[in-house]
């Protein structure tokens, strides 16, 4: 009996299975070989038998009903222990392997047996074709021989079978695989196309730019806001040429530093048509790129926005600003010279109502003159015409004079100053003490009476950094991206008795970043807020 559990056994089973034959339909070429096996042979059973793990199954059962009959009872699974040869058995009666097997002592009752087994290339016998009689009987030479070819036959077409049903297969596959591969395209082509259908919408400028021949291609709108004829070349030098000088290295460095981004870069600049010299304003969103399949090319690509309506919005508004600030300060300092007369002259006269009234008045007029410089210096800073007059001046001595203002005039609340080791830094002292300024006169202003307000300056790595924390209402989450943007206020009931413009911290950041410096906050709702800036400690002069 056969070795089931052999590790040979087991790939013997694989090998058959990879064919897919067992359990199929009959089929007319496995037919006409048992058929013509019987004929030759001379008998009257001839089966296409494959030895499944408990089961003999036969593909083609010439003069035989049964389709299947267990492994045990099987001839067959005998032949193919010795896949070389062709196994005769004359007569099963005689033979104590099978006389008394049922095939033998009942129906088909079984006297001659000849099997040759199936071998496929890699050599595992999947079966054998057999040729079976009642009688019994021996093949003679020319019966065994063609006995074998057909056995031959029937591998071929098995072969053909499997090899068939591959290219089936392949062939479905590769259509699916089409069929994809054209969805995709389809997706890529639809979504170009409302790529497209935005650009024009928007009334945007597309050009793309070969990196190392400075080969330029502009779409028919960028010549446009370029001033430049349909017909007339427009090379990457023209293009920057137009860019107005001021900004023209800007744009120059912003282009290359999106080399080293994967996000896009984006950059505001004024350019001047080429033809009718005048001045636009355009918006540029630049993406770097490399050729997938050369990934030596690389490419810019981008669009352009024609953004002079908005500037010049901006513009306007920053100088209805800058203009009726600069107008209300003349009348204001008059008021204030007058307020301070009048106050002298009631002093003088010992008249308290009087003097108590104007020291008011000259206290509002105070508060008017700082919400005007804030809004000078917004608008100023639009223009990008605040001025630093840098020097080297010790931080610590600026807290010291903080300190002596503060204390004099905040009494509302408890300022402590840490002590601060000297520390020279090279910047605008006017300006870094405003922002020091701003950051008390807001911690005053939104945390409670009594509470305690620290001033901490320290020095670490070659920069200094100076914070006011407070005790007060502190920013909730959502609003802290924003605390730092023009005229941005805070929205809740808390701040309802608060007045303000939201213009302090806005002047505060520009300040400090025009030094090169970073600012930032922490906040703590309902615990207290700490603002503070970070600026480089001047080199020591040789
Ligand atoms: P203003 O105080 O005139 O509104 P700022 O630009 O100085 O303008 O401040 C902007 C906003 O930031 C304020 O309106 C307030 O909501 C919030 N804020 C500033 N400082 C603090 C602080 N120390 N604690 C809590 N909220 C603050």
């Amino acid at each position: 009996m056969a070795d089931l559990t052999s590790f040979n056994e087991q790939k013997r089973l694989e090998a058959l299975h990879s064919y897919d034959i067992l359990d199929t339909d009959a089929e007319g070429d496995f037919d006409d070989l048992t058929q013509l096996a019987a004929a030759i042979c001379d008998t009257p059973i001839s089966l296409i038998s494959f030895v499944d793990k408990d089961r003999q199954w036969f593909k083609s059962h010439h003069g035989l009903d049964e389709r299947q009959t267990d492994r045990c009872h099987s001839f067959c699974s005998h032949a193919i222990q010795n896949p070389a040869h062709l196994m005769q058995v004359e007569d099963a009666q005689n033979d104590q392997r099978f006389q008394d097997n049922p095939l033998v002592t009942g129906s088909p009752d079984i006297r001659f047996y000849a099997g040759i087994p199936l071998l496929d290339s890699d050599g595992y016998a999947l079966g054998s074709l057999c040729v079976i009689d009642n009688k019994p009987k021996i093949l003679n030479e020319s019966q065994q021989k063609a006995l074998r070819t057909i056995g031959n036959q029937v591998i071929d077409k098995l072969l053909l079978r499997k090899n068939n049903k591959k290219l089936l297969l392949a062939n479905k596959n590769l259509m699916e695989s089409n069929i994809k591969l054209k969805a995709t395209e389809e997706r890529l082509k639809e979504s170009e196309k409302r790529l497209k259908a935005a650009i024009s919408a928007a009334n945007l400028a597309t050009w793309q730019m070969d990196f190392h021949n400075r080969q330029l291609s502009p779409s028919p709108r960028m010549k446009e806001l370029f001033d430049f004829n349909a017909d007339e070349p427009m090379s990457c030098e023209d293009a920057v040429n137009q860019i107005a000088e001021s900004h023209r290295q800007q744009v120059i460095d912003s282009i290359y530093s999106s080399f080293s981004k994967v996000e896009p870069t984006e950059f505001e600049f004024p350019i001047i048509g080429f033809h009718d010299k005048k001045i636009k304003w355009l918006c540029a969103n630049v993406q770097s790129y490399q050729d997938m399949e050369s990934p030596n090319i690389s490419y810019l690509s981008g669009t352009i926005a024609d953004i002079t309506e908005r500037k010049l919005d901006e513009q306007r508004r920053t100088d209805i600003v800058g203009m009726v600030s600069h107008e209300l300060r003349n009348p204001l300092t008059a008021i204030k010279a007058y307020a301070d007369l009048v106050n002298r002259l009631a002093k003088k006269a010992e008249d308290g109502f009087l003097s108590d009234k104007m020291s008011k008045i000259d206290s509002q007029v105070k508060r008017m003159e700082t919400l005007i410089n804030g809004f000078l210096d917004v608008a100023r800073l639009g223009e990008g015409k605040i001025m630093l007059e840098k020097s080297k001046f010790d931080l610590a001595n600026l807290i010291n004079d903080t300190e002596i203002d503060s204390l004099e005039k905040i009494t509302s609340h408890k300022i402590i100053f840490e002590p601060a080791e000297i520390c020279i830094i090279e910047a605008d002292r006017n300006k870094i003490e405003q922002v020091v300024v701003n950051f008390i006169n807001n911690a005053v202003k939104y945390s409670p009476d009594e509470s305690v307000i620290t001033v901490n300056c320290c020095i670490q790595a070659g920069f200094v950094t100076l914070s006011v924390k407070d005790q007060g209402m502190g920013i909730p989450l959502k609003y802290r991206p924003f605390i730092f943007d023009r005229f941005f206020r805070v929205e809740s009931d808390a701040m309802k008795n608060k007045k303000g413009f939201g213009m302090g911290l806005y002047i505060c950041k520009e300040i400090i970043e025009r030094h090169n410096g970073q600012i930032g906050m922490q906040s703590n709702e309902d615990v207290g807020t700490t603002f503070w800036f970070r600026l480089p400690v001047a080199l020591a002069s040789a």
